[in-house]
């Protein structure tokens, strides 16, 4: 199972991550082995009734990194390419964001390999459903609380609360999170994830005295994440130059418009087209010149190719993975990027995640001011131990994030002991 799970290159990229960050703990090869390979592996067939009367069976994957430090936390992807070694490393990486953000949670990574842009409603409600009942004897709101993520959203979630509400006979809010606010959902979350990224982006300009309303930004993605990200920043006065989606990129040196881009996208189901804006190519668009530059899509955009060629000051990691190790070694070497790394970058949505499940327990609900208050000071407190931390070690921002949390993790381990 290592040999396969390292053929992986999402996950073998994780795991050369790890072996950096370990080899700078100094962790004793028992520590070493017990945090960085998954606790468990869980794969399922589900098989649904697609609307033409054909069944087709798609394949579920479940990754739990480790359960030391409270119920596993992460989101569950639909997308054609999840598989169970890019879901291993994202429960990775989760695991890790949990801890730096000094959460009690492990980390956790669900995925069905399929195309929903391809799938009617009917279609992924059935498939949604039958995964959850896959899943039941592995989760539980104290054991594995999963949450939305690339391809799945909201309603994603009202169907696993009904799935799991008919299956326990009774409501279990806190069995995942990223519900709608009447499923007890908590205020705030839609945003948390692009807020938080743009808060910290903006705290990162304010770090490298950028004036707010002088500086650009490049947001790549104009999901959940990017989408939110762009409206935040745009409101603290930072110019959104260029965004990219699925179906394309455009530019705009005077701004664009985020909040008519959002209409123009609702209408049109993409970002092409919008008549506020003139078409670019997509890959050239990384390489423009930014203050910021907010990859919020998928995974190793950032690559060895067009790594030496970007132009942003700030680099936000919206998205999980977006930057390869051979793209680090290059900024590390150029020295005049500022990392926001993605565990600290878009904790943002974990944050208000573990928020809304605390808020399920109590059966209580704070307001949204109160929770993006919360998730601010929790952001700015991360923000200053990684920027302390890396300081300290001479460490490139985004090893100094993943020390910092590998070490909470290695040390619960140890203080836990190991059965038998
Ligand atoms: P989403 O499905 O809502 O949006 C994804 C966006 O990326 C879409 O606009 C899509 O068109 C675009 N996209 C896909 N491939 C692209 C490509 N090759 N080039 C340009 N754009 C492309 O997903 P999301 O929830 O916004 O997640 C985006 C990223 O952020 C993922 O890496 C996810 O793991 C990460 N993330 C999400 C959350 C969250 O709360 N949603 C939290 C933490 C991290």
């Amino acid at each position: 199972m290592r040999d396969e799970l390292l053929r992986n290159p999402v996950f073998a990229m994780a795991a050369t991550q790890f072996d950096g960050v370990a080899d700078f703990l100094g962790l004793d090869d028992a520590l070493r082995e017990r945090c960085k390979w998954p606790k468990r592996l869980i794969t399922v067939t589900v098989p649904i009734r697609h609307d033409d009367g054909s069944t087709r069976v798609y394949f579920g994957h479940r990754v739990q990194h480790h359960l030391t430090r409270g119920p596993v936390k992460g989101g569950l992807r639909y997308h054609p390419r999840v598989d169970l070694g890019e879901v291993a490393a994202l429960a990775m990486w989760m695991n890790w964001k949990c801890a730096l953000m000094d959460l009690p949670y492990g980390g956790g990574k669900g995925g069905i390999a399929c195309d929903p842009r391809t799938m009617s409603q009917g279609e992924l409600e059935r498939m949604t459903r039958r995964y959850t009942m896959e899943m039941i004897p592995f989760i539980g709101e104290e054991i594995d609380v999963m949450a939305p993520d690339m391809g799945t959203n909201e309603q994603t979630m009202a169907w696993m609360v009904d799935t799991y509400a008919t299956h326990a006979g009774h409501l279990v809010p806190g069995i995942v999170t990223g519900k709608p606010i009447g499923l007890q959902g908590s205020a705030g979350r839609i945003q948390a994830t692009g807020h938080g990224a743009a808060f910290l982006a903006c705290r990162a300009l304010n770090k490298l005295g950028i004036p707010l309303n002088s500086a650009t930004a490049i947001v790549q993605g104009f999901g959940n994440v990017g989408s939110h990200a762009a409206y935040d920043l745009s409101n603290s006065g930072v110019k959104i130059t260029g965004i990219s989606d699925v179906s394309g990129a455009i530019w705009n040196a005077g701004g664009i418009d985020t909040r008519k881009l959002r209409d123009h996208v609702a209408a049109h189901g993409g970002i092409t087209g919008f008549p506020g804006a003139e078409p670019i190519d997509p890959a050239r668009l990384l390489c423009q010149p930014c203050d910021i530059l907010l990859p919020a899509a998928t995974d190793m955009v950032i690559n060895a190719a067009n790594a030496p060629h970007l132009q942003c000051k700030v680099l936000a990691e919206g998205a999980n993975g977006p930057t390869t190790p051979e793209a680090d070694a290059i900024i590390n070497a150029r020295g005049d990027i500022f990392v926001i790394p993605d565990i600290l970058c878009n904790a943002g949505g974990v944050t208000v995640s573990y928020f809304e499940w605390v808020q399920n327990l109590q059966r209580f609900q704070w307001s949204e001011r109160e929770v993006l208050t919360k998730l601010d000071t929790m952001l700015e407190g991360a923000f200053a131990r990684v920027l302390a931390f890396a300081e300290r070690h001479k460490l490139p921002q985004r090893t100094a994030a993943q020390a910092l949390a590998i070490k909470t993790v290695a040390d619960a381990k140890a203080q836990r002991g190991m059965f038998p």
